[in-house]
């Protein structure tokens, strides 16, 4: 059995099948310029996700996730590196900045159960990879010196432009918004930089044989996907939004450097909303993993509610669809706890065939609640699926529950602490945290609001 999965670009489910017998997978991001927020997340579980679904199978994964730390620009007018904006506004080194976004990265990933990958290259430590590809797409012709100085890629050189997204050249207005406004220098509206000039920037700027500059974000991920996939992803993770320009761009380069097509799958996850709308900073509607757990909810909820979900729905996410899915959790550690203590799993056909259809997560889970019903099934079989279901969900559900749970005690000393803090009243909170670490619970308080764990 294997898993099929819907192909962007064939606007097909495909099956996933890998020519060395380990297939190599590509996740695109994080920007390391702010905390990645909870539809971030979704796009890096579902990564996670058909990783996992590969393995339950007993294939081999590769998987390589790149950190942009330079060269995404921001969408704004102000045309600016999303990394130099932000150290701006912190007053600090746009490199401590991305370093300590990074970390953050790691932990958020970590506390989803997101399994690492194998490596995590760095745009800013990849830049002899991209000027090299540059260079070979420039002798190829595919690519060209524009009148300002700068590296474009020549998008008629690459006919099939346009296949991911539907947005071919000829439909491709000129005027229409690219990610560079100021490409001042190129032939074509709908080319778009490989190497920037410096101009008056000053800082993450690399010297190259067109003058010092900075690399498009496109170039980045090509130049990083094939030095560490050996030439071929394939399946190529990331959210709907990059699905143009970004992998439309990405698909372009890697093919004509390579000379073949260079992905075998192109997956997106659609995106995700929180109590309905669009995540946004300028509307206060960014939600965090530590808001999560902030509220005292585990946050493997999260997880919970995106495995509710198919990875090409939208899906909306809500305070009380987390409560839900924190009780379901504990419910079913509960059970967990009842139906004895064995570690080994059960290979369950339906649980692997919903997944393996497409990622078929809710009927995956359907499976799991008729098990837990059934009249039919021993409590030790039930067990045992459970833990080989979780080896795919990552729910942590054979960790017994009593680790988990907090009691009615814990949790309003919490939410009064909470009401403390919000209202400035600095000694009665340090007399809560006292008092909930006599509990047994470690408290820190972060920008983000309280966090808790146990001990
Ligand atoms: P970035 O940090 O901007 O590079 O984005 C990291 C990943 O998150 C990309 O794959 C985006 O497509 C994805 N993404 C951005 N917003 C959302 C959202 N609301 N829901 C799901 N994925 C998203
Ligand atoms: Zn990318």
């Amino acid at each position: 059995m294997t898993l099929s999965i819907y192909d962007t670009l064939s606007r097909q489910v495909q099956p996933v099948t890998s020519i060395s017998g380990v297939t190599t997978m590509y996740c695109c991001g994080p920007t390391v310029y702010r905390d990645a927020h909870v539809g971030n997340l979704r796009t890096f579980v579902l990564s996670d996700l058909i990783r996992r679904a590969i393995e339950l199978a007993g294939g081999k994964v590769v998987l390589i996730q790149n950190i942009t730390d330079v060269g995404h620009m921001s969408e704004d007018i102000s045309n600016q590196d999303k990394l130099l904006l932000q150290a701006e506004v912190e007053k600090k080194d746009p490199f401590e900045i991305a370093r300590m976004y990074e970390t953050r990265f790691h932990q958020d990933l970590a506390e989803l159960n997101v399994k690492t990958a194998d490596q995590y290259p760095r745009a800013s430590q990849s830049i002899e990879l991209m000027i090299a590809m540059i260079n070979k797409l420039i002798v190829q012709g595919f690519a060209y010196v524009g009148s300002d100085g700068s590296v474009y890629f020549d998008s008629k050189s690459f006919p099939s432009y346009g296949l991911i997204s539907g947005n071919r050249l000829d439909s491709l207005k000129p005027g229409h918004r690219y990610e560079y406004s100021d490409e001042g220098g190129k032939r074509f509206h709908a080319d778009w930089a490989l190497w920037k000039l410096a101009g008056a920037r000053t800082q993450m700027i690399w010297e190259s044989p067109w003058g010092a500059g900075f690399p498009g974000w496109h170039i980045e991920c090509s130049a990083m996907s094939m030095e560490l996939l050996n030439n071929y992803v394939d399946v190529h993770v990331g959210g709907i939004d990059l699905r143009f320009p970004h992998h439309e761009n990405e698909r372009a380069q890697s093919n004509a450097a390579i000379g073949l097509e260079t992905v075998g799958l192109w997956v997106h996850g659609e995106h995700l909303l929180f109590e309905g709308r669009k995540m946004s900073k300028s509307s206060g509607n960014v939600v965090l993993l530590s808001d999560v757990a902030a509220q005292g909810i585990d946050p493997l909820s999260i997880r919970l509610n995106f495995l509710e979900n198919r990875f090409r729905s939208q899906m909306d996410l809500t305070w009380s669809s987390l409560k839900n899915a924190d009780a379901q959790l504990s419910k079913w550690r509960r059970k967990m706890d009842s139906w004895g203590d064995s570690l080994s799993p059960k290979f369950d056909q339906e649980f692997l065939e919903a997944i393996e259809n497409d990622l078929d997560t809710p009927r995956a889970l359907q499976r799991l609640r008729i098990v837990e019903k059934s009249l039919r099934i021993a409590d030790v079989d039930k067990r045992a699926i459970f833990i080989f279901a979780d080896e795919f969900l990552a729910l942590n559900l054979s960790t017994s529950q009593k680790k988990f749970e907090i009691s009615e005690q814990q949790r309003s000393l919490l939410e009064a602490r909470m009401q403390a803090r919000n209202e400035k009243r600095w000694s009665e909170s340090d007399s809560l945290r006292n008092e909930l670490e006599a509990t047994g619970l470690i408290i820190k308080d972060s920008a983000a609001g309280q966090e808790w764990s146990w001990r």
